[in-house]
């Protein structure tokens, strides 16, 4: 952690190159333009987020004219694109001396991208998806983020890095200092054994259970997918302890007892093997070959999910509940 005050003023002259405009990127760039920078968003012309740039006020050029004028480029596009990005759009353009920013290590980390040795090259990771990093920031707070130094040639790196989770917001909360490694293993790891994959596992397992013991699909739904946000906040505003003390003695009973018959020393020892999977390379070469295979697994797999009775009757029940997409971030997977 750091404590050390972090502010914009490093990046005062520097125009930013913010390249794409997706959900960390449209929440970037409109927190650094609020914050008083100067900044520039780079997208494909036929992309589907060029108008929406111009609509929001911005300056948007091709990739590669964006970099050229760049002193700190961003690189918010998804991560499978980036290598060729860096390699048509940024290696030839990028000054001397420029800053390259990530908001994850991935593809520095596993060697997908090997950076110019005249460039700084910085991470900044909020560690929340873009539409709450842009709410926090309209309501005067931020959202926590990491930031790293992977190569400093200027000697301010971490400055700039810093000043652009300053201008994001991230300062007003809290930055801590980590490296690529830890970052993007640390990430994968998050989403895949606890947050997005082990989480919506454990919410269909639940329901199925309910459902082929004769319970109405409905009932079901709502013990074990939308109840979990409550659950959620309190973990968020005050960690387990707070949850505890808001649900009955009886459900805290439960808990003790079943709990750890559900998730045990064997799901513990199944995330090891995720975490070296993750470590090893194995993860990040198993995706990178899917990607360039043209996605046929992760195809498959998103149907079933989306075809999934939960989905289903989830659907009709929200269709009810018209207020929770009024207030619902339209959050992605961080
Ligand atoms: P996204 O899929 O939401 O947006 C990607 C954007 O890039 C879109 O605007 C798309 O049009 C544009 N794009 C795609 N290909 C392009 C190309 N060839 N040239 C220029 N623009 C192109 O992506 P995201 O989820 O915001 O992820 C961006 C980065 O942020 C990734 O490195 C990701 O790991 C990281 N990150 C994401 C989250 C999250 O919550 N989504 C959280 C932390 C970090
Ligand atoms: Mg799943
Ligand atoms: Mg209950
Ligand atoms: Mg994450
Ligand atoms: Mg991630």
């Amino acid at each position: 952690m750091t404590d050390t005050p972090a502010t914009t003023a490093p990046l005062a002259q520097a125009r930013i190159a913010v390249i794409g405009y997706g959900s960390q990127g449209r929440a970037h760039a409109l927190n650094l333009k609020d914050s008083g920078l100067d900044v520039i968003v780079g997208l494909r012309k036929d992309g589907p987020s060029w108008q929406k740039a111009i609509e929001d006020g911005f300056a948007v050029a091709e990739p590669s004219a964006a970099v050229a004028e760049a002193d700190l480029v961003a690189v918010l596009t998804p991560d499978m694109v980036q290598p060729e990005l860096y390699r048509t759009a940024i290696e030839p353009n990028i000054k001397p001396g420029a800053t390259l920013l990530f908001a994850h290590g991935f593809n520095v980390h596993f060697g997908q991208i090997k950076p110019r040795a005249d460039i700084d090259v910085v991470l900044v990771a909020p560690k929340g998806p873009g539409a709450l990093v842009r709410r926090e920031f309209e309501i005067g707070r931020g959202v926590p983020c990491l930031f790293a130094v992977y190569q400093d040639t200027t000697g301010h790196a971490e400055e700039r890095a810093k000043a652009y989770a300053a201008g994001l917001g991230g300062a007003r909360a809290l930055l801590i200092r980590t490296d690529f490694k830890e970052e993007t293993e640390t990430d994968l790891f998050g989403e895949q054994a606890v947050l997005c994959g082990g989480a919506s596992e454990l919410v269909i397992k639940g329901f199925e259970t309910l459902v082929e013991a004769g319970y109405q699909p409905e009932i079901a739904y709502y013990e074990v997918l939308h109840e979990l946000k409550l659950i959620v906040d309190l973990f968020y505003e005050g960690g387990i302890s707070r949850m505890l003390e808001f649900i009955s003695e009886t459900a805290q009973y439960g808990d003790y007892v079943s709990g750890p018959r559900i998730v045990d020393d064997a799901t513990k020892a199944r995330m090891k093997a995720v975490l070296t999977d993750i470590q090893d390379g194995t993860f990040a070469r198993n995706w990178t070959e899917e990607y360039k295979a043209g996605l046929p697994n992760y195809k498959r797999l998103k149907q079933a999910d989306l075809d999934h009775p939960i989905e289903k009757v989830g659907k009709a029940l929200r269709a009810r509940m018209p207020w929770l997409s009024a207030t619902a971030p339209a959050a992605k997977p961080a």
